[in-house]
């Protein structure tokens, strides 16, 4: 379904966002008070304006009010960014994503209503932390500060092994949820017999700290 995005603040991540959406298929208006920004995005999205969020009467003029979603990418002025998320919730926003910029910024954010925190810079981080650790993890989504979802290359010890046989629960105490085997066939929820090929990639739930006992 179509959905429609305000982006507000057209830095290095608020203009990735809004070209995003614009990819996939969803109605985007950026705003920023730089002209700049606004000209460098202008051909990706539906549509860019200039001006000062922090002013209600302009967010009102341009029927930011009946959009699904909004962003708030501004990162170094904390007053705005806090201002503005404050401002699109009472106007009834159902969802307002909004970007922190420390732990402390992310609790006010949360207390003034925002429906999702992003902390960016850190999420990359960890993202990069992690897959530079383990070459064979491809993606992950973290579940809570102890459990998340990984997708892994199947290690070549357990290559024409079947689930039963490596007994992953057991040993590893890691449940595989699915396994990917290309990109239109995917086993979803495979029984003890399903038998783990190669270049398979695995999708398993688990502590991660379980994930560092894998053979790589
Ligand atoms: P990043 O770190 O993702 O590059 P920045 O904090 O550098 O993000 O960029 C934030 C953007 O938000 C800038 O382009 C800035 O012009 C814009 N911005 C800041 N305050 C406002 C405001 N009150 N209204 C609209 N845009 C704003």
């Amino acid at each position: 379904m179509r959905k429609q995005f305000v982006v507000i603040g057209l830095g290095r991540f608020g203009t990735s966002v809004a070209k995003t959406l614009s990819t996939l298929g969803h109605d985007v208006l950026a705003l920023d008070k730089n002209e700049h920004a606004v000209q460098v995005i202008m051909q990706d999205v539906t549509q860019a304006i200039q001006a000062d969020a922090r002013e209600e009467e302009t967010l009102r003029a341009l029927g930011v009010r009946n959009f699904d979603v909004a962003i708030v990418a501004i990162g170094d002025d904390l007053e705005a960014n806090i201002l503005i998320t404050l401002m699109l919730k009472e106007m009834g926003i159902p969802y307002v994503v909004a970007k922190a910029q420390s732990v402390q910024h992310g609790k006010v954010l949360e207390k003034i209503g925002a429906d999702k925190i992003v902390y960016p810079e850190q999420d990359m981080g960890i993202r990069l932390a992690n897959n530079l650790i383990r070459t064979n993890v491809m993606d992950f989504i973290e579940l809570s500060l102890d459990y998340s979802i990984f997708e892994i290359i199947a290690p070549p010890q357990f290559v024409n092994k079947t689930l039963g046989k490596i007994n992953l629960r057991a040993v590893y105490k890691l449940n595989v949820v699915a396994i990917k085997k290309s990109a239109d066939q995917i086993v979803i929820a495979p029984g003890a017999n399903a038998v783990i090929e190669e270049k398979d990639i695995l999708v398993i739930v688990c502590n991660k700290k379980a994930l560092s006992k894998l053979p790589d």
